[in-house]
């Protein structure tokens, strides 16, 4: 008989639920569903789809995609007065 025949070993080792508890902060422990970081209880396969398909998508300008875009937008405004500031100074 294999050593490691308890199928419990491979449950017991599945990936925990990322949920913590709101009154004693301590983990949920639960399995997370696959696919998902958190477990049943936790709102795995829950919630609307992201993007479009989202009841409340307007024009997409607060999208993941656009607030990402501005952020860089920003940065390379940000260095650009950095630069600037810094040639002024010499
Ligand atoms: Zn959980």
């Amino acid at each position: 008989m294999k050593h490691d025949a308890n199928p419990m070993h491979a449950a017991n080792a599945a990936p925990r639920c990322a949920a913590k508890s709101k009154r004693t902060g301590l983990p949920c422990k639960n399995p997370a569903v696959r696919g998902w970081k958190v477990c049943r209880m936790h709102g795995a396969r829950g919630g609307h789809p992201p993007g479009k398909d989202h009841p409340s998508w307007q024009h997409g300008m607060r999208s993941q995609e656009w607030v990402e875009a501005r952020a860089e937008i920003n940065e390379l405004l940000r260095e650009t007065r950095e630069i600037e500031r810094l040639l002024k100074l010499d």
